[in-house]
């Protein structure tokens, strides 16, 4: 079965084409680098991570493009706030922004595209789309989008064009909803721009980009010098930048080479924090390194992120938060004792679980396969699970299970994070074991078994082997 998307252009689960197969062109709106990422962003990207990795598995060679908002109204803001010129400020939070990023396992773009290192391609837009006559000089010196000369301006937000407001003009980045105008292409430079590096020369005047035109000329910019083309297979990001800033680039780029931007459009639903919008003023605010701190492993994070469909609302709460901190120690469990080999000793029940392995990965596809319902192919897996426990209870072998098990895990990429264990504990367990291997030499099992809870106490689980005495920390 082919992979199916919903599209938000058409509102509706399409077969997934690409304009080349296998080539994919998937560009994911990044960060704005004024400040820290919150989970809510990162909600959004894992969402891009789950499909990147399934087209990926899907067999498609895609290549991913994630820009990073290194200048616009809220890092003009926060950097003059500051002190700093722009490029000063926003380093540190790109650098962040990738920590995070590994953190929660998110694999990385093929490029990173920093806006300010785009000016010269979005100069060159900005001047297409003023020969074109789709865009104008306004009198306050900035350029803008005359949204009457783009008759199909709002097909994505399926906004009433009667809402228009002919000549009616917007030069904040953030606009409402309910305020379709003529929106800045190109800001004329003011003093703050001035002072924190934020303006270059340009042949219809210094200024600097709006926040919209820097994503169409860099995605524009990516796929015509490496592919030459003009449209990309997928556009993804949050819903809430559909209407404005979707919307604009789609007007910009078409705008510009009266191609069709994007074949696919994807956007991921909002993240709340328990029960509420995330807010500095409610004080739910949260960010990847606040999980990393408090000693979350990332694949609890990405599990319960599954476990929502990427188009519904998810509620971000500490007992969904422990259910999947569970969940991937059971996974994490169930690998180690499909990796142990404990089935092996009876091979008789090998057939058993390969066939629940087949049963898994077809399902497994299935789910993914239908606008990515990983909800449906968590559930997959925690039912292979549960059958597999049961089978290798009864001495099955694990046959061929393993690595269809890693196959599909290695997907959602959702088994725990190995734990490693400091020096001093292992020395510490190992003068306990050889104690522990003394006592029962000479029949001292009550002392075995003492220093086994000992063991276990901080958090040392052991197992007696063939080959000797082996130890983790649970
Ligand atoms: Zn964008």
């Amino acid at each position: 079965m082919p992979v199916a998307l919903y599209n938000t252009l058409s509102r509706s689960v399409e077969p997934f084409q690409a304009l080349a197969p296998p080539r994919v062109t998937l560009y994911t709106c990044g960060p704005t680098v004024w400040n820290y990422a919150h989970i809510g962003n990162f909600r959004t990207f894992l969402f891009e991570d789950l499909l990147r990795r399934w087209l990926e598995h899907s067999g498609y060679d895609v290549f991913h493009i994630m820009n990073l908002t290194d200048v616009d109204d809220r890092v003009i803001k926060a950097a003059a706030g500051a002190g700093k010129r722009i490029t000063d400020h926003t380093e540190p939070f790109t650098q962040a922004f990738f920590e995070d990023r590994d953190y929660l396992r998110i694999k990385p773009a093929h490029v990173y595209t920093r806006a300010t290192q785009y000016i010269p391609q979005m100069i060159a837009l900005v001047q297409r789309l003023l020969e074109r006559g789709v865009a104008y000089k306004g009198d306050d010196g900035s350029v803008y989008f005359a949204l009457s000369k783009f008759p199909t301006y709002g097909r994505l937000s399926r906004l009433d064009t009667r809402q228009i407001k002919v000549g009616a003009r917007v030069a904040s980045d953030e606009y409402a909803k309910d305020d379709p105008s003529d929106f800045a292409l190109w800001k004329k430079a003011d003093a703050e721009d001035e002072s924190v590096g934020a303006a270059w020369d340009a042949p219809f005047g210094r200024g600097r980009p709006g926040w919209h035109l820097e994503c169409s000329a860099m995605a524009l910019d990516e796929i015509g010098k490496r592919f030459d083309v003009r449209t990309l297979d997928i556009h993804c990001g949050g819903i809430d930048l559909i209407f404005p800033h979707h919307e604009d680039e789609i007007a910009q780029s078409e705008g510009a080479t009266g191609e069709p931007f994007s074949r696919n459009w994807l956007h991921g639903e909002f993240l709340n924090v328990r029960g509420t919008k995330m807010s500095k003023r409610f004080g739910n605010f949260l960010t990847a390194r606040d999980l990393r701190e408090q000693g979350v492993d990332a694949a609890a994070v990405r599990l319960l992120f599954w476990q929502s469909h990427y188009r519904q609302p998810i509620d971000f709460n500490d007992e969904a938060l422990a259910g999947a901190t569970e969940g991937v120690r059971r996974l994490g469990e169930l690998h180690a004792r499909l990796k142990g080999g404990e089935g092996q000793r009876k091979a008789a029940g090998d057939g058993d679980l390969s066939v629940q392995a087949r049963t898994l990965e077809t399902e497994f596809a299935a789910a993914l396969d239908d606008d990515l319902d990983a909800p449906r192919a968590v559930a997959g897996l925690f039912e292979f699970s549960r059958g597999a426990n049961r089978e290798l209870d009864r001495g099955a072998g694990a046959g061929d299970a393993l690595a269809t098990f890693e196959r599909v895990a290695g997907v959602l990429d959702v088994l725990p994070t190995p734990k490693v264990a400091d020096p001093a504990l292992a020395s510490w367990v190992a003068e306990r074991l050889a104690a522990r291997s003394q006592a029962r030499k000479s029949k001292d099992f009550k002392a075995a078994d003492a220093i086994r809870d000992e063991l276990r106490a901080r958090g040392v689980e052991i197992e007696d082997t063939p080959q000797g005495t082996k130890w983790r920390v649970a």
